[in-house]
């Protein structure tokens, strides 16, 4: 067990190292944030914010040498920066498991080969690929294989011709049916190294333009769907021997439950469990990194969250960026506001985002969608 005033090492600065900064310095840590931003959110708010590439090497060796132990908040750092700094502190999670969710052929096949339920599948890395795919795969969705986030490397393709047509030769993707979505899920967990685990509640998700936009928890789900996916990334993480807070995406589709995408890392749709849960899934994060024994994850409140992205600070077709009106949202009961003190707003995004708690899940739903229509967000 690593206790406070140990100084701990988040390797990427953006909202979600943020948050786990501010639960390490409630728990007495200390926290260096690694991230080549000078502004990066998580940066300004830590006790040392070394801003160099994450494959720096005298950045990697002062981590190494000054921090107890490190974690991510992202997966694209690079595997290798993990390994090198496992070889010298603990890493959590482990750089093979960042390895299979950071890349979506190494995830398919993971999934594959553990008997998880998928979508149908074609890895594809030459033409040739393409033109042997089933032709059940389209309409279908062309997803690069690496360094795709909120919809982005991805292009929806109706035909063979039309994945043919976008496809780049050097840039591997999986081509994945385009499925017909009765709803979307996602299950935050954390895992401690003796292997106990603690599922949050299902969150059900709503997407604008690829972009996470409203989480709903708890899920409106058959109870049976729920216990299914919360098996399946308890499974997910076991086979991934996995130490720390990992995230599974879900799509619910004919009436069952089918694995979409991992994140080695809390999630955008954890962020209700700030307001809603005794300890968050960045507190989590904190206790699995430190070896602290994991906190009971039952939400003590229904909540559901909004995204605000940047192109709110842009309203009626807005050239130049203004702040919203907070005050609109601080004037609503239950609301938690959040905002992530990025300077320059950007359509897309993710800016901040606010959480309605209460003890009813109807009438929160209709306070939080009542507060982002009033607060400037539109649905097209
Ligand atoms: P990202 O890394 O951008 O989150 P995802 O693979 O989760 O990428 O895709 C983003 C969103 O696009 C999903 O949440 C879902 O709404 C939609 N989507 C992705 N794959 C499929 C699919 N195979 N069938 C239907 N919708 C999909
Ligand atoms: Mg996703």
């Amino acid at each position: 067990m690593m206790p406070p005033p140990l100084t701990l090492a988040m390797l990427g600065g953006g909202q979600l190292g943020r948050f786990f900064v501010s639960a390490a310095h409630e728990l007495g840590y200390r926290v260096w944030v690694l991230d080549p931003d000078a502004e990066s959110p998580a940066g300004c708010i830590a006790n040392r914010h070394l801003c160099a590439a994450y494959d720096a090497a005298a950045a990697l060796d002062d981590i190494a040498t000054h921090c107890a132990a490190a974690t991510t908040e992202f997966e694209n750092v690079p595997a290798a920066t993990l390994a090198y700094l496992a070889e010298r502190i603990p890493v959590r999670p482990s750089a093979q498991a960042v390895a299979v969710c950071q890349d979506r052929i190494a995830e398919k096949s993971f999934l594959r080969e553990n008997g998880l339920p998928h979508g149908d599948f074609a890895i594809i890395h030459t033409e040739a690929d393409i033109e042997a795919a089933s032709a059940r795969l389209f309409p279908g969705i062309l997803k690069a294989a690496r360094f795709g986030y909120d919809g982005k490397g991805q292009t929806i393709v109706e035909s063979r011709e039309a994945a043919l047509a976008v496809f780049r030769a050097g840039a591997p993707c999986v081509l994945e049916q385009k499925l017909a979505l009765d709803a979307e899920i996602s299950v935050v967990l954390a895992r401690g190294e003796t292997g106990r685990t603690r599922a949050f509640p299902v969150a059900e998700n709503q997407h604008l333009r690829g972009i996470l936009d409203v989480s709903i928890v708890p899920a409106r789900i058959e109870p049976r769907l729920a216990s299914d996916a919360r098996e399946i990334a308890e499974c997910i993480a076991a086979r991934l021997d996995y130490v720390g807070v990992l995230a599974v995406e879900f799509f619910v589709s004919q009436g069952r439950v089918l694995v979409n995408e991992m994140a080695p890392r809390p999630h955008n749709s954890g962020h209700y469990t700030l307001d809603a849960c005794i300890a968050s899934q960045y507190e989590q994060q904190v206790r699995t990194l430190c070896g602290l024994p994991l906190a009971e994850p039952d939400a003590h409140s229904a909540s559901v969250m909004v995204n605000l992205l940047g192109g709110l600070w842009f309203r009626d077709g807005a050239a130049n960026a203004s702040e919203p009106d907070w005050a609109k949202l601080h004037a609503v009961p239950g609301l938690k506001l959040h905002l992530y003190g990025k300077r320059a707003a950007r359509p897309g995004r993710k800016m901040g985002h606010f959480t309605v708690v209460g003890e009813n899940p109807d009438a929160v739903l209709e306070a939080a969608l009542t507060a982002r229509r009033d607060i400037g967000i539109k649905d097209d």
